[in-house]
This record gives C-alpha cells, structure tokens and sequence, in this order.
C-alpha cells in the first residue's frame, strides 16, 4: 500500500452530482480506499489514483476551518464520504478525519458517517460526546465472510461490522444499515437477509437503505478482475444480461441496472424481510428513477439533525456480536 499526503486546491465542501444528495455537503478526505471494493465506482473515476494508492488531503483541516469561517450559514450536516471510506487503517486518513469531524461538532454541524470500514476506537469518546450530532451508517449486506472477502477484500469483515453497531449503540448512536450494493442471486437472497436481520436485532436497528449494484463499463471491467472466472462472477453477470439502461438522477450518468421486472418485487420482498425484523427499508429513487419517484436518501438523512433524537430504548446486549 502506497499513502502520501497531497495538498487540496479547491472548495472542501462539496456536492453530490445525484439529485438526492445535491443539497448534502460533502466531503472526501482521500483519493483512493484501501477496501477495494469490487464493485466501487469511485475506482473509475479520472482522480482515482490506481488500486493500492491512498493519497490523503493534508491540509483540509486547515482549509475546513476558514471555509467555514466565511459562510454566513453553516451546512446541518456533512457527509463523510461518497467517493471514499475514511475509516481506513491508515493513520494518516484517520487523524485528517478526526480533525475534520471535530471541527465540524465544534461548530454544531452534524456527521453523516458511511463506513465498512471499522470503527477505530478513538472515535467513540468524540461520537459519544456529539451523539446529536452524528448519524452513521454501516454498509453491510451479508454475514457470510466468504462472500464479503471476495467483493470487499480489504474492508471491515461482517462480525466486525457487527461490533461496531454494538459499539456505537453502547455510545448512544443509533446507526442505519446500508444494503447497497445488494448482488442479485448472492446476498438478496433470503436466507442471507434473514441471518442478517436477526443479528440486527438485539441492537434494533430499524432502518436500511437498499440498492442493487449497477454496472458501467468501468465497474464491470473491475468485477471482471477482481472476481476473475468465479462462479460468483458468471452468478452476477448472467443477470445483467437483460438489464435496464437507466439514466440517474445526476449528471450524464448512464447505468445498466437489473431488469425493472427484478428490482421491483425484489426490492418489495426485502422490505417485508426486512419489516418482520422491525426495520423500514427505503429505496434510493435517484439510482432507481423507474421504480420510485422519491429521492429519499438526503431526506432521510436530513430528518436525522432537524429534530431532537428519539431513539427505541437501545439493547446492547451483544448477544450476536461475535
Ligand atoms: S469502501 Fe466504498 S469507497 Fe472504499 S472501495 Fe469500497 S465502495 Fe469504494
């Protein structure tokens, strides 16, 4: 693995290009992510540094703190981050993320957290003490440790995962479920959802964003790679092959989604798996604009730091762990 620190020219804060997110700040500390997901698109994008390369923006502390000096109105939340994961095991990215997220709950301003990564320990007492002000979710879609390694070879395992909701349950946080990107045939499946959602349970988690995988040309050649002729691969493939061209609700995005006759019931079905366990599942309208008109991520994640939290009695039991 392959770190260095490079300077940020421009704005820290930025903008989703995606309808539901366009009016979230953003923000990425890093090119690059040591999880080398499979399936990520942020690894087709021209900034990408190449697999195996983490460059960390060095001076975003710094630069966060005078941007934010100069708006007359600070954002209510931030979210870390839609083109990299910033709980990496490298210290150089987790210390950048600690000074930015201080900065941000110093000044009230929420934590959107998108991690399969784990949660490194430093960060409890921070998100304890901003409870309020932190909102995370934990992308996981599978307990199955085998299936997770070969899409997601270098990120948090699932018992891990499973810590940190325990974790951050036992720091007052709530976290939400990330079933995204589900693949079809492979973690949709209902025996893996349930396994799922009952280790859910004793925390109760009730709420999940859920999506299928899409493919570009791009992320179909990295699936190609990384998966090589497994049978996984022919799995994934065989059911795009009527798949649905779809422009995104964001800029000159063009995607191969599964077949609308698939998603529909699929993602109807995983939402009753899902209500059994006491969780609402919510589908992502911008990356499924032929199935629901709602662009429900920002919204619902908006809701999170406009009202006081009420929480369920939180269960920390731990039974399911490890
Ligand atoms: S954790 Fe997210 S950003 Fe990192 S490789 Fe996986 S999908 Fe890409």
């Amino acid at each position: 693995m392959q770190t260095g620190l490079i300077e940020r020219k421009g704005s820290v804060l930025t903008r989703s290009t995606l309808k539901c997110l366009s009016q979230v700040a953003s923000i990425n500390p890093t090119l690059g992510c040591v999880h080398r997901c499979a399936y990520c698109y942020a690894r087709g994008y021209s900034m990408y540094p190449g697999d195996g390369k983490v460059l960390v923006y060095g001076n975003m502390p710094e630069k966060l703190r005078s941007e934010l000096s100069r708006r007359r109105t600070l954002p209510a939340y931030v979210f870390f981050s839609p083109t990299c994961d910033v709980m990496q095991p490298i210290p150089q990215v987790l210390k950048v993320t600690y000074e930015l997220m201080s900065i941000l709950f110093e000044r009230g301003v929420g934590v959107n957290l998108l991690t399969k990564g784990r949660i490194y320990p430093q960060f409890l007492p921070l998100f304890r003490q901003y409870k309020q002000l932190v909102h995370v979710q934990i992308g996981i879609t599978t307990l199955n440790r085998d299936i997770q390694k070969k899409l997601e070879p270098f990120a948090a395992t699932p018992q891990e995962r499973i810590q940190n909701i325990k974790q951050l349950c036992e720091a007052g946080i709530l976290p939400e479920i990330k079933l995204d990107p589900l693949i079809p045939g492979v973690t949709d499946t209902a025996t893996n959802l349930q396994a799922l959602f009952k280790a859910l349970q004793p925390f109760g988690v009730n709420s999940a964003g859920i999506n299928y995988l899409f493919l570009r040309p791009q992320i179909k050649r990295f699936l190609c790679k990384d998966l090589g002729s497994t049978p996984l691969l022919q799995e994934i493939l065989k059911r795009y092959q009527d798949g649905t061209p779809l422009n995104l609700l964001a800029e000159k995005s063009r995607i191969t989604a599964l077949a609308t006759h698939y998603r529909k019931p699929a993602y109807e079905q995983i939402s009753s798996l899902a209500a059994n366990s006491g969780i609402r599942a919510y589908v992502c309208g911008c990356k499924n604009p032929d199935i629901t008109e709602e662009p429900l991520c920002g919204e619902t994640w908006g809701q999170h730091f406009a009202k006081p939290l009420k929480q369920k009695p939180l269960i920390c039991n731990g039974g399911n762990a490890r």
